[in-house]
């Protein structure tokens, strides 16, 4: 990650506070966007165990398989943490306890952590419980640094200029197969790592939120679900929806239904002030959904977290009474689904800051016809 400091130590530091405050005497965490986050890079292993180990008291170390060693070399790793390696006919979870302080028993595994290297680390550690260090990890990653922000921001700036060139892509006459392909070129022309997702619903596709892209032709006159991102260079995600009608005067209906999600977003964006809770963001945006006689047809929540990965904390939904506080990074992303007819989504990422929330999503929000 392109910061100015390199923050790794810190962040192993305070990881090590909230486990404690949960009650586990270790974190063993395995790669993924956890380890990214607190290590700065990750190198998965498939089968073989990874796994970075960090005690309460005691100092932090990353085991890896020999042959994935050369993987974490010149990487920040290599100053926040020892790195010991383990050779093919080695048993790695005998390692991990060895690493361990003496006497240790409750371990906090990460919660993606495969079930087969979670119940072998229980049997290599007599006595052991175990736990999950999601929620430990969580609180660290879910208040975005300064630098996190940036990254944010950046990978907004670069799907929004994806959007505004939707109209050469998604032309009448085209497969939602053939545009999503055009779409997902483009995404990583704008410095994206990949595309990590491309959904194209047109018409009656529109109305499912997660449909990805079909040979449906897209036909003069509909409506289309457009929702991109992707890592950026930085690893963190953008996420951007917009909704289009593919040439023509707008439908009178569509517009209508447009206006009324356009509202509801505004409304979920203006409900994300420090303090207010996660769901009174989702309340704000349903209620103007509600009041418009769409209730039924909003079947997702708001609005999720947003990093390392597309979907973490905070979570916009009923029930999340968490509070917003200043750094976290999140959607909002209200929609109404008309099964058999055309689904209508747009989505922002918003950071919630001392000034007020702040969209990383600038292209416009108005009813488009392209
Ligand atoms: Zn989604
Ligand atoms: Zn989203
Ligand atoms: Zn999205």
């Amino acid at each position: 990650m392109p910061t100015d400091t390199l923050p790794y130590a810190d962040r192993l530091d305070r990881l090590r506070t909230h486990v404690k405050e949960r009650g586990a005497e270790v974190a063993v965490l395995t790669p993924g966007p956890d380890v990214e986050y607190l290590l700065g890079h990750s190198v998965a292993s498939h089968e073989r165990l990874s796994c970075l180990v960090v005690p309460i008291a005691g100092s932090p170390t990353l085991l890896v398989p020999q042959l994935e060693r050369l993987g974490w070399a010149g990487t920040a790793a290599e100053d926040a943490v020892r790195i010991a390696t383990w050779l093919d006919g080695q048993d790695p979870y005998a390692l991990v306890a060895d690493l361990l302080p003496a006497g240790t028993a409750r371990i906090a595994v990460g919660d993606h952590m495969p079930a087969g290297h979670a119940l072998h680390l229980r049997d290599a550690v007599p006595g052991s419980e175990l736990s999950l260090a999601g929620e430990a990890v969580a609180a660290l990653r879910v208040r975005k640094s300064a630098a996190e922000i940036e990254e944010l921001a950046a990978a907004g700036a670069a799907i929004d200029r994806v959007q505004e060139r939707i109209g050469e892509w998604l032309r009448p006459g085209r497969t939602e197969h053939e545009i999503a392909a055009d779409i997902a070129a483009a995404i990583r022309a704008e410095g994206h790592q990949r595309a990590d997702f491309v959904i194209v619903g047109s018409g009656p596709n529109g109305a499912s939120p997660h449909h990805e892209a079909s040979d449906r032709v897209v036909q003069a006159g509909d409506v289309v679900v457009i929702d991109i991102g992707g890592p950026h260079r930085g690893g963190y995600f953008s996420d951007c929806t917009r909704t289009y009608q593919v040439v023509g005067e707008p439908d009178p209906e569509f517009a209508a239904v447009y206006d009324v999600v356009q509202r509801a977003q505004q409304a979920g964006v203006d409900a994300a002030v420090l303090g207010a809770t996660c769901e009174s963001v989702d309340a704000a945006a349903r209620r103007v959904v509600v009041d418009a006689g769409y209730g039924e047809f909003f079947i997702t929540r708001t609005g999720h977290g947003i990093g390392l990965e597309v979907h973490e904390e905070p979570y916009m939904v009923a029930g999340n009474s968490r509070p917003l506080a200043a750094g976290m990074a999140f959607s909002v992303e209200p929609g109404i689904y008309l099964p058999g007819r055309f689904g209508i989504r747009i989505e922002d990422i918003v950071v919630a800051t001392e000034a007020g929330p702040r969209r990383v999503n600038n292209c416009t929000r108005d009813l488009t016809v392209v």
